[in-house]
């Protein structure tokens, strides 16, 4: 087994879920007493989200690869950068480490490919449903179309995640809004929808609704648990 680094905290909301995700896909394959071996650093939320807010990626990007290199000194073998959003910054956290980044687009680009889905609804932040960074990586890299909500469901699905979600709050009529534009992304021709924020899982699950859907977080979690079973550290 090798050891999978984690840069979290953004929120830790959706940390947690990739820490379960990760020891219980250790343990599914392995039994016993099994777990992942990971190092983790979670971040200060507020920090970053001021700099998202303020546009400052260049300061954010700096922020995450002096994370991202305390990561790789700590023993890990590659990086899982526990957000959609920050994969805006990808590039620069690379450029600092030799380590591989585990990309959360290409996991779920990956699972779009494997069940035939050439049309793909994105669910996500304001910075990862209108930016380029994640829909151009899964339309010029894999040739999956992406339809993204009108202003005002996205204005509504960002709002959700920093006011509720990313606090630890789940309300019923948070849900509701999510599942409503969930159906209007499906009647745009979308044959799945992507919960392209780590924190969306925790308000909407697949019992909730007949779309599929795409949960990064479990898909990037089994992404880094595959990576790990791979190999086993260098001494
Ligand atoms: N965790 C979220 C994401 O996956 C949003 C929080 C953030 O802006 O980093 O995009």
């Amino acid at each position: 087994m090798r050891t999978i680094g984690v840069l979290g905290g953004m929120s830790w909301e959706s940390t947690q879920s990739y820490y379960r995700a990760l020891n219980e896909g250790v343990n599914e394959a392995l039994g016993g007493f099994h777990s992942a071996s990971i190092v983790m650093e979670s971040l200060d939320f507020a920090e970053i989200e001021t700099l998202q807010r303020a546009g400052d990626w260049d300061e954010a990007g700096k922020v995450l690869a002096d994370a991202a290199m305390r990561i790789e000194r700590a023993g890990a073998g590659c990086l899982v950068l526990a957000t959609n959003t920050m994969h805006k910054v990808a590039p620069a956290i690379e450029a600092a480490i030799d380590i591989p980044l585990l990309h959360i687009a290409d996991a779920t680009a990956e699972q779009c490919r494997q069940q035939g889905i050439q049309r793909v609804g994105l669910l996500g932040t304001r910075f990862t449903m209108e930016q380029e960074f994640y829909r151009a990586r899964l339309e010029q890299r894999y040739g999956i179309d992406v339809v993204i909500p009108d202003d005002a469901e996205r204005e509504s699905v960002h709002r959700i995640i920093f006011e509720e979600l990313c606090r630890g709050e789940i309300h019923q009529a948070s849900r509701e809004r999510y599942l409503e534009i969930i159906e209007g992304l499906q009647a745009r021709g979308a044959e799945a929808v992507i919960l392209g924020c780590t924190e969306i899982a925790l308000l909407v699950e697949q019992t909730h609704t007949r779309v599929p859907l795409f949960d990064t977080t479990a898909l990037h979690a089994a992404k880094a648990v595959a990576w790990s079973l791979e190999g086993s550290n260098k001494p």
